[in-house]
């Protein structure tokens, strides 16, 4: 393994009884707070709501979801079952009885929600990276998971929680962002057969992708072409594997009246790019900050990028805080990318093969 400090083994059956023990436990009046990463994508969110209408299910009645930072949903994300979960993280139990974690690979993706770790009876961890450091008391975290979604299905079972439609909504949610809706490596015979279960609860496929996928407003397309047209490709980054980039601002969102999370989707239209391995997306979020998408075809390691730059993610998705000008966030990523390439073989030689023979 290139990076993280955690083992790829998934949760052992201890690990499984420990955390169906800590929900079990939980008093009558016992109040719950769910917390997801900073940001929160779709599997953070899916996951969370999903296994908060689990315990629902279950009677907990003292209950909360939350993340840190703004309590903004991104849009795409309105019409997920469980959103009367949400409390803002302002308003989140001091000392819950029990706190559950989704999908932070490190306490510090929980920001200001850091202390209830602390201050809770206990605290669940529930996560798929292979990087996750292993905070919290209780952990189930499986990096052959292609979701977080996957570990709360696993929990939600051996809680005897049955899926039900609202359930299975936010759990699909989660697991075609995820998986970029069945594209992606980690889409095993395992992922489509939960699908499947997923799917016989009688959720609509069709109306949740385009929800969640395929819907922005005119603003958030004219913002893509301009910020896509500014894109540079750079063949020579990662030795020969090549790296395209580009950047938004906070002065180009609210030119074209945008919020930020509008750029989640931005990366996939750079990653297109036939000639480069590596893709990245810097996203300003303050003077002198920026959130950095990274990812990879295969080439490169860029979860290795992004720990050494003082994120974290997984091989061929990764992240992480940059501060000071663009160009010097995508310089440091240049001066990374080189020890990041997995394996040796010659990329240049192989793009040069031609489908015919010559
Ligand atoms: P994103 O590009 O935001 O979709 O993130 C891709 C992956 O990188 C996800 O698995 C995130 O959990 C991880 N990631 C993104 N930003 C950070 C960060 N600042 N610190 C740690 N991990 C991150
Ligand atoms: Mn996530
Ligand atoms: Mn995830």
């Amino acid at each position: 393994m290139l990076s993280g400090t955690g083992s790829d083994a998934g949760p052992t059956g201890a690990d499984w009884a420990a955390a169906v023990d800590a929900v079990r436990q939980v008093p009558a009046d016992g109040r719950v707070l769910l917390i997801c990463h900073v940001n929160p994508d779709g599997d953070a969110l899916g996951s969370m709501l999903g296994f908060g209408l689990g315990l629902r299910r279950l009677g907990v009645r003292r209950l909360q979801a939350t993340f840190p930072g703004p309590p903004e949903v991104p849009e795409p994300f309105h019409g997920l079952p469980g959103l009367d979960l949400l409390v803002p993280a302002t308003e989140a139990y001091p000392d819950p009885d029990l706190v559950v974690c989704f999908d932070a690979a490190s306490a510090s993706r929980l920001g200001d929600l850091v202390d209830r770790l602390d201050t809770a009876g206990t605290a669940l961890v529930l996560d798929h990276h292979a990087s996750n450091t292993r905070f919290g008391g209780i952990h189930l975290v499986d990096p052959a998971a292609a979701a977080t979604s996957v570990v709360v299905e696993g929990l939600l079972d051996r809680l005897g929680v049955p899926l039900d439609a609202g359930i299975a909504e936010c759990l699909y949610v989660a697991l075609t962002t995820d998986t970029g809706s069945f594209r992606f490596e980690a889409t095993t015979p395992a992922v489509h057969e939960m699908a499947a279960r997923l799917l016989a609860t009688g959720i609509r496929p069709g109306d949740i992708s385009r929800r969640v996928f395929d819907h922005r407003p005119f603003g958030a397309v004219r913002l893509f072409g301009e910020v896509l047209g500014r894109a540079r490709l750079e063949p020579p980054a990662a030795g020969g594997r090549g790296l395209v980039w580009t950047y938004a601002t906070l002065d180009d969102l609210a030119r074209h009246g945008q919020r930020p999370y509008v750029l989640e989707a931005l990366i996939d239209s750079v990653r297109c790019t036939a000639e480069a391995d590596v893709s990245c997306v810097v996203k300003q979020v303050a003077a002198e900050e920026w959130a950095v998408s990274l990812r990879s075809k295969g080439a490169v390691d860029v979860s290795r990028v992004a720990v050494a730059l003082g994120g974290g993610g997984h091989r061929f998705a990764a992240g992480f805080t940059g501060r000071g000008t663009a160009d010097e966030v995508v310089e440091r990523i240049r001066g990374q990318l080189d020890d990041a390439v997995i394996g040796g073989g010659d990329q240049q030689e192989q793009r040069r093969v031609s489908v015919f023979p010559r």
